[in-house]
């Protein structure tokens, strides 16, 4: 099943005198891995702030096309151009790249809980969330931890703890092991890795392309605002 379809869709910032996506189509079948690359300025980030609404809600501008998100347990369907941001975070989690902007609790438990507290959830829903979620990123021995006292890679960990607690249909990584030292970005792609063994849907945006030529289900190619190229990561190393 697809949990996420984008159609012919076309997005220019303000002022801008080309658009930044012009006519991307995309499908992303459920827990699968898609790792999406491309040059600078080729729209990845633009494309991935789509899913989760930022783009066209907070950062405005000219769009058309359709950007859809299915719920796999329920098959109903939000146009995320058109749902406010506040309904989207339940469905798709955005792990950016700097995890210090994320963090702002006491200790790395309160940081996952927090979100779910605010979502309303029974304490032992909660509890039961968190503890799974620290236990996938290799957190659990740290959950009376301060924050600032972590290494780099495990903040990105406890950033994607946090997403994952709130069992969204996707998880979105923009660029999420650019600003780690090399031990924290094996650290964070060992952590993606146990996301697929979990049935997570991941999508990946980086810049360092090893990773996901390596481990990918699906790479997609984006390119002057357009899908360039796709297949597995076989299909696109021979073609590019
Ligand atoms: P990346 O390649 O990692 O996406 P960029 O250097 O393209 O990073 O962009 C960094 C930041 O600058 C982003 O927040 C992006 O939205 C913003 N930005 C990029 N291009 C422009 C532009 N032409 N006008 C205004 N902001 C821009
Ligand atoms: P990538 O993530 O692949 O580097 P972006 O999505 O950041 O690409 O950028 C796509 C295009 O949109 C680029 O031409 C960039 O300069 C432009 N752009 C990005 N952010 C902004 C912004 N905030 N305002 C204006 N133009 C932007």
């Amino acid at each position: 099943m697809n949990v996420l379809e984008v159609r012919n869709l076309r997005f220019q910032y303000p002022r801008s005198k080309k658009p930044a996506l012009n006519g991307v189509n995309l499908s992303v079948r459920r827990g699968e891995m898609v790792g999406i690359i491309g040059p600078s300025g080729s729209g990845k980030s633009t494309l991935v702030l789509t899913f989760n609404g930022v783009i066209p809600h907070s950062i405005r501008g000219d769009f058309s096309g359709e950007v859809l998100v299915r719920n796999p347990s329920t098959g109903e369907e939000l146009r995320t151009l058109e749902t406010p941001v506040s309904k989207l975070s339940t469905v798709v989690g955005l792990v950016l790249q700097n995890p210090e902007s994320q963090l702002f609790n006491m200790t790395v438990e309160d940081e996952v809980a927090f979100a779910l507290e605010n979502l309303g959830l029974p304490r032992e829903e909660i509890e039961e969330r968190v503890s799974w979620a620290l236990r996938v990123v290799g957190l659990e021995g740290k959950r009376e931890e301060f924050p600032p006292n972590l290494s780099g890679g495990e903040k990105q960990r406890l950033g994607i703890a946090s997403v994952l607690g709130m069992k969204t249909t996707i998880i979105v990584m923009d660029e999420t092991t650019s600003q780690v030292d090399p031990g924290g970005k094996k650290e964070v792609e060992n952590v993606i890795l146990r996301l697929r063994k979990e049935g997570v849907t991941v999508i990946i945006v980086e810049h360092d392309y090893r990773f996901l030529f390596r481990n990918a289900d699906r790479i997609v190619v984006l390119k002057d605002g357009r899908v360039f190229l796709e297949g597995t990561p076989r299909e696109v190393a021979r073609r590019v």
